[in-house]
Protein backbone atom coordinates (compact mmCIF):
# COMPACT_ATOMS: atom_id res chain seq x y z
CA UNK A 1 0.00 0.00 0.00
CA UNK A 2 1.33 3.46 -0.80
CA UNK A 3 -1.61 5.91 -0.57
CA UNK A 4 -0.48 9.62 0.02
CA UNK A 5 -3.08 12.36 0.91
CA UNK A 6 -2.04 16.06 0.84
CA UNK A 7 -4.43 18.61 2.89
CA UNK A 8 -3.99 22.44 2.67
CA UNK A 9 -0.23 21.90 2.66
CA UNK A 10 1.59 25.09 1.65
CA UNK A 11 4.57 26.12 2.36
CA UNK A 12 6.44 29.50 2.78
CA UNK A 13 10.35 31.20 2.33
CA UNK A 14 10.32 34.75 4.26
CA UNK A 15 7.87 36.43 1.78
CA UNK A 16 7.73 33.84 -1.31
CA UNK A 17 4.82 31.47 -1.29
CA UNK A 18 6.08 28.26 -2.89
CA UNK A 19 3.55 26.17 -2.46
CA UNK A 20 -0.22 27.23 -1.65
CA UNK A 21 -2.98 25.00 0.00
CA UNK A 22 -2.60 21.77 -1.83
CA UNK A 23 -5.16 19.15 -1.51
CA UNK A 24 -4.70 16.03 -3.42
CA UNK A 25 -4.86 12.07 -2.94
CA UNK A 26 -2.09 10.52 -4.81
CA UNK A 27 -3.44 6.58 -4.83
CA UNK A 28 -2.16 3.43 -4.28
CA UNK A 29 0.26 2.16 -7.24
CA UNK A 30 -0.74 5.43 -9.31
CA UNK A 31 2.09 7.25 -11.23
CA UNK A 32 1.49 10.91 -10.23
CA UNK A 33 3.86 13.26 -12.21
CA UNK A 34 3.80 16.81 -10.49
CA UNK A 35 4.44 19.25 -13.88
CA UNK A 36 5.04 22.55 -13.89
CA UNK A 37 7.80 25.45 -15.20
CA UNK A 38 10.67 26.54 -13.24
CA UNK A 39 9.94 27.67 -10.08
CA UNK A 40 6.16 26.64 -9.80
CA UNK A 41 6.62 24.07 -6.64
CA UNK A 42 7.12 21.05 -7.54
CA UNK A 43 10.01 20.43 -6.14
CA UNK A 44 9.33 21.81 -2.81
CA UNK A 45 5.84 19.73 -2.42
CA UNK A 46 8.14 16.61 -3.22
CA UNK A 47 10.57 17.80 -0.75
CA UNK A 48 7.48 17.90 2.31
CA UNK A 49 6.12 14.62 0.97
CA UNK A 50 9.43 12.97 1.34
CA UNK A 51 10.02 15.12 4.59
CA UNK A 52 13.10 17.07 4.12
CA UNK A 53 11.34 20.35 4.28
CA UNK A 54 8.68 21.09 6.85
CA UNK A 55 5.57 22.65 5.43
CA UNK A 56 4.19 25.93 6.52
CA UNK A 57 0.41 24.45 7.08
CA UNK A 58 -1.17 21.54 6.37
CA UNK A 59 -1.57 17.64 6.56
CA UNK A 60 0.42 14.77 5.17
CA UNK A 61 -1.01 10.89 5.59
CA UNK A 62 0.52 7.65 4.33
CA UNK A 63 -1.98 4.85 4.50
CA UNK A 64 -3.87 6.85 6.57
CA UNK A 65 -1.17 7.68 8.97
CA UNK A 66 0.13 11.01 10.08
CA UNK A 67 3.36 11.55 8.92
CA UNK A 68 3.56 15.35 8.53
CA UNK A 69 5.85 15.54 11.53
CA UNK A 70 7.61 11.82 11.12
CA UNK A 71 11.47 12.29 10.55
CA UNK A 72 12.21 11.48 6.42
CA UNK A 73 14.21 8.33 7.40
CA UNK A 74 10.93 6.97 9.36
CA UNK A 75 8.89 7.89 6.10
CA UNK A 76 8.49 4.44 4.24
CA UNK A 77 9.51 6.29 1.07
CA UNK A 78 12.88 6.45 -1.20
CA UNK A 79 13.75 9.60 -2.80
CA UNK A 80 15.50 9.70 -6.72
CA UNK A 81 17.44 12.94 -7.05
CA UNK A 82 18.49 14.43 -10.38
CA UNK A 83 22.42 14.56 -8.87
CA UNK A 84 21.54 10.94 -7.67
CA UNK A 85 23.40 11.69 -4.48
CA UNK A 86 25.67 8.15 -4.99
CA UNK A 87 28.29 8.08 -2.37
CA UNK A 88 31.03 8.43 -4.37
CA UNK A 89 33.93 6.93 -2.24
CA UNK A 90 31.87 3.37 -2.05
CA UNK A 91 31.30 0.67 -4.45
CA UNK A 92 27.94 0.39 -6.43
CA UNK A 93 27.60 -2.64 -4.14
CA UNK A 94 28.04 -0.63 -0.47
CA UNK A 95 25.72 2.15 -2.39
CA UNK A 96 22.64 -0.13 -3.00
CA UNK A 97 23.77 -1.81 0.45
CA UNK A 98 23.71 1.41 2.69
CA UNK A 99 19.70 2.15 3.31
CA UNK A 100 19.59 -2.01 4.27
CA UNK A 101 22.60 -1.46 6.49
CA UNK A 102 21.06 1.93 8.17
CA UNK A 103 18.05 -0.69 8.56
CA UNK A 104 20.10 -3.02 10.55
CA UNK A 105 19.30 -6.08 8.15
CA UNK A 106 21.31 -8.87 8.56
CA UNK A 107 24.94 -9.81 6.21
CA UNK A 108 22.80 -12.52 3.94
CA UNK A 109 19.58 -10.89 3.33
CA UNK A 110 21.15 -7.50 2.70
CA UNK A 111 23.55 -9.12 -0.28
CA UNK A 112 20.44 -11.16 -1.42
CA UNK A 113 18.68 -8.41 -1.90
CA UNK A 114 21.53 -6.30 -3.78
CA UNK A 115 21.87 -8.97 -5.98
CA UNK A 116 18.16 -8.75 -6.59
CA UNK A 117 18.04 -5.28 -7.37
CA UNK A 118 21.32 -5.21 -9.31
CA UNK A 119 19.85 -8.32 -11.76
CA UNK A 120 16.59 -6.56 -12.13
CA UNK A 121 18.38 -3.67 -13.25
CA UNK A 122 21.11 -5.25 -15.19
CA UNK A 123 23.65 -3.29 -13.32
CA UNK A 124 25.01 -6.67 -11.43
CA UNK A 125 27.84 -6.61 -13.53
CA UNK A 126 28.99 -3.05 -12.33
CA UNK A 127 28.46 -4.15 -8.17
CA UNK A 128 32.34 -3.34 -7.67
CA UNK A 129 32.58 -0.45 -9.60
CA UNK A 130 33.00 3.21 -7.81
CA UNK A 131 30.31 6.01 -9.68
CA UNK A 132 33.05 7.64 -11.49
CA UNK A 133 33.26 4.89 -13.59
CA UNK A 134 30.10 4.73 -14.71
CA UNK A 135 28.23 5.96 -17.25
CA UNK A 136 25.31 8.61 -16.76
CA UNK A 137 22.51 6.25 -17.16
CA UNK A 138 24.53 3.74 -15.20
CA UNK A 139 24.57 6.16 -12.20
CA UNK A 140 20.75 6.46 -12.71
CA UNK A 141 20.03 3.08 -12.64
CA UNK A 142 21.81 2.75 -9.34
CA UNK A 143 19.97 5.58 -7.52
CA UNK A 144 17.04 4.08 -8.76
CA UNK A 145 18.50 0.36 -7.51
CA UNK A 146 19.40 2.42 -3.80
CA UNK A 147 15.78 3.12 -3.82
CA UNK A 148 14.36 0.01 -4.84
CA UNK A 149 16.22 -2.07 -2.56
CA UNK A 150 14.27 -0.95 0.66
CA UNK A 151 11.23 -2.03 -0.91
CA UNK A 152 9.30 1.34 0.47
CA UNK A 153 5.60 2.44 0.41
CA UNK A 154 6.33 4.89 -2.59
CA UNK A 155 9.16 6.29 -4.61
CA UNK A 156 9.88 9.80 -5.15
CA UNK A 157 11.72 11.21 -7.78
CA UNK A 158 13.06 14.58 -8.89
CA UNK A 159 13.86 15.09 -12.35
CA UNK A 160 15.95 11.65 -12.62
CA UNK A 161 16.16 11.85 -16.17
CA UNK A 162 17.67 15.34 -16.54
CA UNK A 163 21.19 14.83 -16.95
CA UNK A 164 20.97 12.10 -19.57
CA UNK A 165 21.21 12.44 -23.31
CA UNK A 166 18.32 12.74 -25.14
CA UNK A 167 18.44 8.68 -26.49
CA UNK A 168 18.89 7.40 -23.12
CA UNK A 169 16.43 9.34 -21.87
CA UNK A 170 13.91 7.92 -24.19
CA UNK A 171 15.14 4.20 -23.31
CA UNK A 172 14.95 4.98 -19.34
CA UNK A 173 11.67 6.91 -19.48
CA UNK A 174 10.27 3.39 -21.08
CA UNK A 175 12.62 1.40 -18.50
CA UNK A 176 10.51 3.35 -15.57
CA UNK A 177 7.34 2.97 -17.35
CA UNK A 178 8.06 -0.87 -17.52
CA UNK A 179 9.12 -0.68 -13.88
CA UNK A 180 6.32 0.92 -12.55
CA UNK A 181 3.77 -1.31 -14.12
CA UNK A 182 6.34 -4.42 -12.97
CA UNK A 183 6.28 -3.45 -8.93
CA UNK A 184 2.65 -2.05 -8.79
CA UNK A 185 3.81 0.58 -6.15
CA UNK A 186 3.34 4.59 -6.15
CA UNK A 187 5.48 7.15 -8.04
CA UNK A 188 5.52 10.80 -7.41
CA UNK A 189 7.48 12.21 -10.31
CA UNK A 190 8.42 15.59 -10.86
CA UNK A 191 9.87 17.00 -13.98
CA UNK A 192 8.93 20.13 -16.68
CA UNK A 193 9.34 17.66 -19.52
CA UNK A 194 5.72 17.23 -21.17
CA UNK A 195 6.89 13.87 -23.05
CA UNK A 196 7.69 12.45 -19.76
CA UNK A 197 4.83 13.38 -17.87
CA UNK A 198 2.51 12.42 -21.17
CA UNK A 199 4.27 9.05 -21.44
CA UNK A 200 4.73 7.97 -18.00
CA UNK A 201 1.91 9.76 -16.18
CA UNK A 202 -1.35 7.73 -15.06
CA UNK A 203 -2.13 11.15 -13.17
CA UNK A 204 -0.68 14.45 -13.94
CA UNK A 205 -0.86 17.76 -11.89
CA UNK A 206 -0.03 20.79 -13.83
CA UNK A 207 1.35 23.21 -10.99
CA UNK A 208 1.12 27.30 -11.65
CA UNK A 209 2.88 29.60 -9.07
CA UNK A 210 2.21 27.01 -6.17
CA UNK A 211 -1.14 26.18 -6.72
CA UNK A 212 -2.79 23.19 -8.88
CA UNK A 213 -4.36 24.73 -11.88
CA UNK A 214 -5.10 21.13 -13.18
CA UNK A 215 -5.39 17.48 -12.48
CA UNK A 216 -6.36 14.23 -14.38
CA UNK A 217 -4.81 11.68 -16.76
CA UNK A 218 -2.64 12.89 -19.70
CA UNK A 219 -6.07 12.42 -22.29
CA UNK A 220 -7.55 14.83 -19.94
CA UNK A 221 -5.09 17.62 -19.63
CA UNK A 222 -4.04 17.11 -23.17
CA UNK A 223 -7.74 16.83 -24.63
CA UNK A 224 -9.45 19.57 -22.28
CA UNK A 225 -7.44 22.09 -20.48
CA UNK A 226 -8.71 23.87 -18.36
CA UNK A 227 -7.30 27.07 -18.80
CA UNK A 228 -4.71 28.97 -21.00
CA UNK A 229 -2.41 28.08 -19.14
CA UNK A 230 -2.43 24.45 -19.35
CA UNK A 231 -3.31 24.58 -23.01
CA UNK A 232 -0.25 26.49 -23.66
CA UNK A 233 2.53 24.52 -21.19
CA UNK A 234 1.12 21.25 -23.16
CA UNK A 235 1.96 20.02 -26.88
CA UNK A 236 5.14 20.80 -28.88
CA UNK A 237 4.67 23.44 -30.88
CA UNK A 238 2.17 24.23 -28.05
CA UNK A 239 -1.71 24.97 -28.89
CA UNK A 240 -2.29 28.44 -30.89
CA UNK A 241 -3.85 30.53 -28.91
CA UNK A 242 -5.82 33.54 -30.41
CA UNK A 243 -7.61 36.59 -29.23
CA UNK A 244 -11.29 36.90 -30.71
CA UNK A 245 -14.88 37.75 -30.02
CA UNK A 246 -17.70 35.66 -29.69
CA UNK A 247 -21.25 36.88 -30.18
CA UNK A 248 -24.20 34.79 -29.21
CA UNK A 249 -27.23 35.11 -32.45
CA UNK A 250 -29.90 33.05 -33.34
CA UNK A 251 -28.80 30.12 -31.58
CA UNK A 252 -25.29 30.09 -32.69
CA UNK A 253 -22.17 31.72 -31.66
CA UNK A 254 -19.78 33.67 -34.02
CA UNK A 255 -16.62 34.02 -33.69
CA UNK A 256 -14.44 36.62 -35.30
CA UNK A 257 -11.13 38.65 -34.80
CA UNK A 258 -8.90 40.14 -38.21
CA UNK A 259 -8.83 37.60 -40.92
CA UNK A 260 -10.51 34.87 -38.78
CA UNK A 261 -14.37 33.75 -38.84
CA UNK A 262 -16.47 30.76 -37.94
CA UNK A 263 -19.23 29.58 -35.96
CA UNK A 264 -18.84 27.59 -32.87
CA UNK A 265 -21.32 24.91 -30.44
CA UNK A 266 -25.16 26.00 -30.65
CA UNK A 267 -26.14 28.09 -27.53
CA UNK A 268 -26.16 31.78 -26.90
CA UNK A 269 -23.79 34.33 -24.76
CA UNK A 270 -22.82 38.02 -24.31
CA UNK A 271 -20.63 39.42 -26.43
CA UNK A 272 -17.29 37.39 -24.81
CA UNK A 273 -13.51 38.62 -25.09
CA UNK A 274 -12.27 35.05 -25.35
CA UNK A 275 -9.07 32.96 -26.32
CA UNK A 276 -9.23 30.69 -29.26
CA UNK A 277 -7.29 27.30 -28.07
CA UNK A 278 -6.65 25.43 -31.63
CA UNK A 279 -3.59 22.30 -31.50
CA UNK A 280 -1.49 22.77 -34.27
CA UNK A 281 -2.49 18.96 -35.41
CA UNK A 282 -6.21 20.21 -35.70
CA UNK A 283 -5.68 22.38 -38.67
CA UNK A 284 -6.01 21.56 -42.02
CA UNK A 285 -5.74 23.56 -45.36
CA UNK A 286 -9.38 24.83 -46.35
CA UNK A 287 -10.45 23.26 -49.57
CA UNK A 288 -14.09 24.39 -51.00
CA UNK A 289 -15.53 21.23 -50.61
CA UNK A 290 -14.82 20.47 -46.64
CA UNK A 291 -16.87 21.02 -43.84
CA UNK A 292 -18.02 24.92 -43.75
CA UNK A 293 -18.38 24.99 -39.42
CA UNK A 294 -15.60 25.47 -37.19
CA UNK A 295 -12.86 28.61 -37.58
CA UNK A 296 -11.05 29.50 -40.71
CA UNK A 297 -8.10 31.51 -40.26
CA UNK A 298 -6.24 33.61 -43.11
CA UNK A 299 -2.95 33.02 -42.89
CA UNK A 300 0.80 33.87 -44.63
CA UNK A 301 3.25 30.51 -44.10
CA UNK A 302 6.50 32.39 -43.22
CA UNK A 303 8.55 29.26 -42.06
CA UNK A 304 8.34 25.38 -42.95
CA UNK A 305 10.22 23.46 -41.09
CA UNK A 306 11.42 19.12 -41.90
CA UNK A 307 10.75 17.37 -39.15
CA UNK A 308 11.12 13.73 -41.47
CA UNK A 309 7.90 12.73 -41.21
CA UNK A 310 5.75 15.44 -40.85
CA UNK A 311 6.22 19.41 -40.80
CA UNK A 312 5.88 22.55 -38.62
CA UNK A 313 4.29 25.54 -40.36
CA UNK A 314 5.04 28.87 -38.88
CA UNK A 315 2.44 31.27 -39.87
CA UNK A 316 1.37 34.99 -39.48
CA UNK A 317 -2.41 35.62 -39.23
CA UNK A 318 -4.49 38.68 -38.11
CA UNK A 319 -5.63 36.89 -34.85
CA UNK A 320 -1.85 36.29 -34.14
CA UNK A 321 1.00 33.71 -34.83
CA UNK A 322 0.10 30.26 -36.05
CA UNK A 323 1.45 27.10 -35.58
CA UNK A 324 -0.09 24.10 -38.21
CA UNK A 325 1.59 20.23 -37.97
CA UNK A 326 0.96 18.50 -41.37
CA UNK A 327 2.02 15.59 -43.58
CA UNK A 328 5.15 16.31 -45.43
CA UNK A 329 2.89 15.10 -48.48
CA UNK A 330 1.13 18.44 -48.30
CA UNK A 331 3.56 20.88 -50.67
CA UNK A 332 3.66 23.86 -49.37
CA UNK A 333 5.83 27.25 -49.89
CA UNK A 334 7.00 29.40 -47.66
CA UNK A 335 5.21 33.06 -48.72
CA UNK A 336 2.22 31.11 -49.39
CA UNK A 337 -1.46 32.63 -48.52
CA UNK A 338 -3.43 30.14 -47.37
CA UNK A 339 -7.14 30.04 -45.61
CA UNK A 340 -6.90 27.26 -41.88
CA UNK A 341 -9.79 25.26 -40.81
CA UNK A 342 -9.81 23.57 -37.35
CA UNK A 343 -13.56 21.89 -36.76
CA UNK A 344 -15.48 22.89 -34.34
CA UNK A 345 -14.90 19.92 -31.84
CA UNK A 346 -11.27 20.69 -31.78
CA UNK A 347 -11.77 24.57 -30.52
CA UNK A 348 -11.49 24.80 -26.94
CA UNK A 349 -12.75 28.58 -25.65
CA UNK A 350 -11.42 29.94 -23.08
CA UNK A 351 -12.64 33.26 -21.11
CA UNK A 352 -10.00 36.25 -21.84
CA UNK A 353 -10.52 37.92 -18.33
CA UNK A 354 -9.79 34.75 -16.16
CA UNK A 355 -8.52 32.16 -18.39
CA UNK A 356 -10.39 29.52 -17.53
CA UNK A 357 -12.23 27.39 -19.96
CA UNK A 358 -15.83 28.16 -21.22
CA UNK A 359 -18.44 25.53 -21.61
P1 LIG B 1 12.60 23.89 -10.99
O1 LIG B 1 11.89 23.18 -12.09
O2 LIG B 1 13.36 25.10 -11.48
O3 LIG B 1 13.39 23.00 -10.09
P2 LIG B 1 10.40 23.95 -9.08
O4 LIG B 1 9.05 23.96 -9.71
O5 LIG B 1 10.89 22.66 -8.53
O6 LIG B 1 11.46 24.59 -10.07
P3 LIG B 1 10.84 24.98 -6.43
O7 LIG B 1 12.28 24.61 -6.38
O8 LIG B 1 9.90 24.17 -5.63
O9 LIG B 1 10.34 25.05 -7.92
O10 LIG B 1 10.71 26.51 -5.98
C1 LIG B 1 9.46 27.18 -5.85
C2 LIG B 1 9.70 28.61 -5.40
O11 LIG B 1 10.23 28.64 -4.09
C3 LIG B 1 10.69 29.39 -6.26
O12 LIG B 1 10.22 30.72 -6.35
C4 LIG B 1 11.97 29.30 -5.47
O13 LIG B 1 12.79 30.43 -5.74
C5 LIG B 1 11.47 29.31 -4.04
N1 LIG B 1 12.38 28.54 -3.15
C6 LIG B 1 12.62 27.22 -3.20
N2 LIG B 1 13.47 26.85 -2.22
C7 LIG B 1 13.79 27.99 -1.53
C8 LIG B 1 14.62 28.28 -0.38
N3 LIG B 1 15.30 27.30 0.24
N4 LIG B 1 14.69 29.56 0.03
C9 LIG B 1 13.98 30.54 -0.57
N5 LIG B 1 13.18 30.34 -1.64
C10 LIG B 1 13.08 29.08 -2.12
Amino acid sequence: MGTIRLSGIGRSFKSTAAVRDITLTIDDGDFLVLLGPSGCGKTTLLRMIAGLLEPTTGRIELDGEDITDLPSKKRDLAMVFQSYALYPHLSVRRNLAFPLRVQKLGKDEIERRVQDVAASLEIDHLLDRKPKELSGGQRQRVAVGRALVRDPKAFLMDEPLSNLDAKLRTQTRQELTALHRRLGATFVYVTHDQVEAMTMATRIVVLNAGRIEQYGTPEEVYDRPESVFVAGFLGSPAMNLLDARVVGAGGRISVAAEGLAGDLWAGSTDALDVVLGIRPEHLEIADAAGPRAGVSIAVTVDIVENLGGEQILTCTSGAGRVHMRTSRAVRIAEGAELTLRAAPEHVHLFERSSGRRLE
